[in-house]
């Protein structure tokens, strides 16, 4: 390919040409370059023109390790050339072995059964389809309903879609799956007012909302719950002390599996192997996917309890599910290869000894008018903007439209930061850089932030 045919120019037009790119409005490029990406090291990213970007969202919440691991395309270069396909139905292969190994010696208590998928959405839909069969299988065929979150992310795919809480990307899809319902998500800075002095108080009362609804759709019919151990969407909703114990004693209750969705959360962005871990409970399942493989490779999985298997290791018995590329031999080799550079590299305690560090930076930004409360945990942040501090008042429509795609996606982007401005719940920027990142990267991410926020402010 000529250098002339991969020059920014070139690359833009054959985009905006031919390249359908997802939840992204294509008329946005009419009149602006589409940014390529070419080339990544450490915790930056080059543009097709020659400029620096800081990763502030690893991707979408992906390269834990960073960019230009050699030792990571070295692993899918020999994995390739030795074995590169064979699927998981019937026969398995060394890398897909060895990974599952690996990764039921790191999950929490009984989970020790693991189901590749090819990514998160699927993994989810896997958790769901497998809580059904098993309860069919277990004698409670009613149990096929699921209880998510207000505003949670849990995937594209019709399943997955109907366990996610956002409106406005169901809509156009409807009908769905039925028997996904919602409960209150664990957004303390918008709690009801009686609770906003007392988080523990506030976890009750998200908790409870669960056993209300459990109560309300029959606990008969309810087969599993999924929650994120911090919620993505609305901008890093980290749980109350004390609210996934209570959500454990209410699905144990009701006989209702817990899963916990760890597809951002997993492998280290909160400091631990698993969101589970960090916060104290035991979940009947676990999904994970993105930063398996630091973005080297796609692989997910849905990871069970020894429990859960049981029923299909009768004879005759199945899960009755299978993806072509699902635990793909080079991402589960390269996945085993990361899994090692965190280990090795003591990823997971250098997020525990920097995660202060990095909130208190970011909380400098406080004392900007428009931002309202910095939330999160680990590497994984969010920055809710409002129009009044004292009120707590929100952005209408028309306004966070303006603030997050007419100002500050551009104008961070062009500042050499990339990160999500999010209006998905109440406008909000959202952080969670590779876990390589210290001190130096945290300063860039707050300067940037606070001079394009300070001219915002001046526009509004
Ligand atoms: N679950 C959670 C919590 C997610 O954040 C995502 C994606 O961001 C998904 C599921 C879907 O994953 P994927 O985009 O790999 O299908």
């Amino acid at each position: 390919m000529s250098t002339d045919s991969l020059s920014g120019a070139s690359l833009s037009e054959r985009a905006r040409r031919h390249l359908w790119m997802h939840f992204t409005r294509m008329a946005s490029y009419d009149e602006h370059e589409v940014p390529v990406l070419v080339r990544g090291d450490g915790a930056y990213v080059w543009d097709s023109n020659g400029k620096r970007y800081l990763e502030g969202l690893s991707g979408l919440f992906v390269v834990l390790v960073g960019h230009g691991r050699h030792e990571l395309a070295n692993v899918a270069a020999k994995q390739a050339s030795e074995l590169a396909y064979t699927p998981l139905w019937s026969y398995a292969h060394a890398p897909a072995v060895e990974l599952a190994e690996r990764l039921a010696s790191l999950a929490p208590g009984d989970i020790n059964r693991v189901f590749f998928t090819t990514g998160g959405s699927e993994a989810v839909e896997t958790a769901w389809k497998l809580a059904r069969q098993y309860f069919r299988m277990t004698g409670e065929p009613g149990r096929y309903k699921v209880i998510s979150r207000d505003i949670a992310y849990h995937g594209t795919t019709m399943g997955a879609l109907s366990v996610t809480g956002l409106p406005g990307i169901k809509t156009p899809f409807e009908p769905l799956v039925p028997g996904a319902v919602r409960v209150v998500n664990t957004d303390f800075y918008r709690a009801p007012d009686y609770l906003r002095d007392d988080y523990e108080a506030f976890g009750r009362w998200c908790a409870d909302d669960i056993e209300r609804r459990i109560l309300m759709e029959g606990p008969e019919s309810v087969a599993c719950v999924f929650l994120e151990p911090v919620q993505n969407s609305g901008g890093c909703f980290p749980p109350p002390p004390g609210y996934f114990q209570q959500v454990r004693e209410i699905c144990d209750r009701y006989g209702v599996l817990l899963v916990s969705d760890e597809v951002i959360t997993a492998f280290g962005r909160l400091g631990h192997w698993f969101g589970a871990d960090r916060y104290g409970f035991q979940p009947d399942i676990i999904t994970v996917a993105k930063g398996m493989t630091s973005g080297y490779s796609p692989i997910a999985a849905m990871m069970a309890s020894d429990r859960l298997i049981e029923p299909f290791l009768g004879e005759k018995a199945s899960f009755l599910h299978g993806i072509t590329f699902a635990g793909h031999p080079v991402s589960a080799a390269v996945a085993l290869a990361n899994l090692d550079i965190i280990e090795g590299e003591g990823l997971l305690e250098h997020v525990r000894e920097n995660e202060g560090v990095f909130r208190s930076t970011l909380e400098k930004l406080l004392d900007l008018p428009i931002v309202g409360e910095i939330r999160g945990d680990g590497y994984f942040y969010g920055i809710e903007l409002v129009k009044d501090k004292e009120t707590r008042e929100t952005f209408n429509d028309e306004e966070s439209e303006w603030l997050l795609r007419g100002f500050l996606s551009p104008a961070l982007f062009d500042a050499g930061l990339i990160c999500r401005c999010d209006d998905r719940g109440d406008p909000v920027i959202q952080v969670a850089p590779p876990l390589i990142c210290g001190p130096e990267q945290f300063t860039e991410m707050e300067q940037i932030i606070r001079s394009v926020l300070t001219e915002a402010w001046k526009r509004i």
